[in-house]
Protein backbone atom coordinates (compact mmCIF):
# COMPACT_ATOMS: atom_id res chain seq x y z
CA UNK A 1 0.00 0.00 0.00
CA UNK A 2 1.25 3.15 -0.91
CA UNK A 3 1.94 6.36 1.43
CA UNK A 4 0.58 9.47 0.42
CA UNK A 5 0.82 12.82 2.10
CA UNK A 6 -1.61 15.33 0.99
CA UNK A 7 -0.54 18.93 1.43
CA UNK A 8 -1.65 22.60 0.95
CA UNK A 9 0.65 24.89 -0.94
CA UNK A 10 1.20 27.72 0.65
CA UNK A 11 3.68 29.93 -1.72
CA UNK A 12 1.15 31.60 -4.04
CA UNK A 13 -2.39 32.11 -3.02
CA UNK A 14 -3.63 29.62 -5.06
CA UNK A 15 -3.04 26.92 -2.68
CA UNK A 16 -2.71 23.64 -4.93
CA UNK A 17 -3.50 20.13 -3.55
CA UNK A 18 -0.53 18.28 -3.11
CA UNK A 19 0.19 14.69 -2.68
CA UNK A 20 3.67 12.95 -2.23
CA UNK A 21 4.68 9.77 -1.98
CA UNK A 22 7.25 7.94 -0.02
CA UNK A 23 10.05 8.53 -2.31
CA UNK A 24 8.99 12.20 -2.25
CA UNK A 25 7.38 12.79 -5.82
CA UNK A 26 4.79 15.36 -6.23
CA UNK A 27 1.47 15.29 -7.69
CA UNK A 28 -0.99 18.56 -8.05
CA UNK A 29 1.44 21.29 -8.62
CA UNK A 30 0.43 24.07 -10.59
CA UNK A 31 4.17 24.86 -11.23
CA UNK A 32 7.35 24.27 -10.47
CA UNK A 33 7.80 25.63 -6.91
CA UNK A 34 5.06 23.25 -5.66
CA UNK A 35 7.60 20.49 -6.03
CA UNK A 36 10.26 22.14 -4.20
CA UNK A 37 7.85 23.32 -1.15
CA UNK A 38 6.06 19.41 -1.36
CA UNK A 39 9.64 17.93 -0.82
CA UNK A 40 10.88 20.56 1.68
CA UNK A 41 7.81 20.23 3.90
CA UNK A 42 8.40 16.19 3.95
CA UNK A 43 12.12 16.93 4.94
CA UNK A 44 12.07 19.63 6.82
CA UNK A 45 9.56 21.95 7.49
CA UNK A 46 10.05 25.19 7.97
CA UNK A 47 8.08 29.03 8.75
CA UNK A 48 8.15 32.27 9.61
CA UNK A 49 7.35 33.00 12.92
CA UNK A 50 5.49 36.11 13.97
CA UNK A 51 4.27 37.17 17.39
CA UNK A 52 4.73 40.06 19.90
CA UNK A 53 6.79 41.07 22.47
CA UNK A 54 6.34 43.20 25.59
CA UNK A 55 6.42 46.84 25.13
CA UNK A 56 7.27 49.82 27.08
CA UNK A 57 5.69 52.98 25.64
CA UNK A 58 3.07 55.27 26.08
CA UNK A 59 1.43 54.72 22.92
CA UNK A 60 1.09 50.48 22.65
CA UNK A 61 1.70 47.37 25.22
CA UNK A 62 2.94 44.98 22.15
CA UNK A 63 5.57 45.14 19.55
CA UNK A 64 4.66 43.10 16.75
CA UNK A 65 8.04 40.96 16.06
CA UNK A 66 8.88 38.44 12.98
CA UNK A 67 11.70 35.62 12.75
CA UNK A 68 14.27 37.16 9.52
CA UNK A 69 13.85 33.49 8.15
CA UNK A 70 12.21 30.58 8.13
CA UNK A 71 12.56 28.13 11.25
CA UNK A 72 12.11 24.40 11.30
CA UNK A 73 8.90 23.62 12.80
CA UNK A 74 10.22 21.72 15.50
CA UNK A 75 11.78 25.13 17.12
CA UNK A 76 8.39 26.80 16.71
CA UNK A 77 8.22 26.42 20.86
CA UNK A 78 11.23 27.06 21.69
CA UNK A 79 11.48 30.04 19.89
CA UNK A 80 7.98 31.01 21.05
CA UNK A 81 9.77 30.71 24.81
CA UNK A 82 12.33 32.85 24.21
CA UNK A 83 9.95 36.05 22.24
CA UNK A 84 7.48 35.48 26.08
CA UNK A 85 10.31 36.15 28.14
CA UNK A 86 11.53 39.43 25.97
CA UNK A 87 10.67 42.96 27.29
CA UNK A 88 12.25 46.06 25.03
CA UNK A 89 11.45 50.03 25.72
CA UNK A 90 10.46 52.25 22.85
CA UNK A 91 11.94 53.85 20.80
CA UNK A 92 11.67 51.01 18.38
CA UNK A 93 12.94 51.49 14.55
CA UNK A 94 11.32 48.85 12.43
CA UNK A 95 13.72 45.91 11.53
CA UNK A 96 15.54 46.56 14.40
CA UNK A 97 17.04 43.36 15.63
CA UNK A 98 15.76 42.36 18.89
CA UNK A 99 17.77 39.18 19.05
CA UNK A 100 20.45 38.35 16.75
CA UNK A 101 20.97 34.57 15.85
CA UNK A 102 17.71 33.64 17.82
CA UNK A 103 18.98 29.64 19.40
CA UNK A 104 21.77 29.57 16.81
CA UNK A 105 19.23 29.17 14.49
CA UNK A 106 20.67 31.71 12.00
CA UNK A 107 18.15 33.57 11.71
CA UNK A 108 17.42 37.31 14.00
CA UNK A 109 14.23 38.51 15.86
CA UNK A 110 13.26 42.03 13.61
CA UNK A 111 10.59 44.65 14.59
CA UNK A 112 8.24 45.15 12.11
CA UNK A 113 7.14 48.47 13.16
CA UNK A 114 8.74 51.45 14.52
CA UNK A 115 6.86 52.70 17.87
CA UNK A 116 7.94 55.96 19.22
CA UNK A 117 8.71 56.73 23.03
S1 LIG B 1 2.22 24.73 -6.78
FE1 LIG B 1 2.79 26.67 -7.74
S2 LIG B 1 0.81 27.49 -8.44
FE2 LIG B 1 0.33 25.91 -6.94
S3 LIG B 1 0.15 27.01 -4.97
FE3 LIG B 1 2.27 26.26 -5.15
S4 LIG B 1 3.39 27.98 -6.00
FE4 LIG B 1 1.22 28.37 -6.39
Amino acid sequence: MSNITELICIVCPKGCHLRVDENLNVTGQGCPRGIVYGKAEMLNPTRLLSSTIKLHSASMTRLPVVTSGEIPKGKIFDVMSVINSLEISAPVKIHQVIVKNILGLNVDLVATRSVSS
